[in-house]
């Protein structure tokens, strides 16, 4: 039970990307985000940033903190989306398995320890995270998928997170 503890649970759970205190972040040392893009800054069909997301990655910028888009998807959908916002991507990550992690923390010039990793599925973004020692924290997903995949990944994430719940081990605050 320790163990799908330790590679299963977040850091930190919020509803959105924006309900991140990045200023906190940054104060606590943070360089580096290596965040997952579908479901996670956008919903899984939406092409473009939104205006909000913009504003994000701008906030980042400000304060000094290097993103890097790791996304299991491919070429065309991570590197329209990545260079639009003029940020480093890696794409068809392979998460939770694969270096991809390790290549982006390479790449910003970081210690894990200045790397935070955010994303919407427990089973690829959390289990990756952690595994690699990092800071993970975990949002709801923008949209619902309907792929059969993310659809067991869910199953299995609201019974850990149930897991969770029971043992006492969720901090965050719930809505
Ligand atoms: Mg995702």
């Amino acid at each position: 039970m320790g163990l799908i503890k330790k590679y299963f649970m977040p850091n930190a759970y919020v509803q959105s990307i924006h309900q991140i205190d990045l200023a906190h972040l940054s104060q606590s040392g943070v360089k580096g985000i290596i965040t997952d893009l579908d479901n996670t800054l956008v919903g899984w069909d939406e092409a473009e940033p939104t205006p909000e997301v913009r504003e994000w990655f701008q906030q980042l910028q400000s304060l000094g903190i290097t993103v890097t888009i790791v996304s299991n998807n491919n070429e065309q959908r991570v590197g329209s989306f990545s260079e639009s916002l003029d940020v480093d991507y890696i794409f068809k990550a392979k998460k939770p398995m694969g270096k991809a992690f390790k290549k982006a923390i390479q790449r910003m010039g970081l210690q894990p320890s200045e790397t935070v990793v955010i994303g919407d599925q427990m089973m690829t973004d959390v289990f990756g995270g952690n595994n690699r020692g990092l800071y993970t924290i975990m949002v709801v997903p923008v949209k619902q998928t309907d792929g059969w995949i993310t659809k067991l990944n869910r199953m299995i994430e609201r019974r850990l997170l149930n897991h969770f719940r029971r043992k006492g081990y969720i901090k965050w605050e719930e809505s």
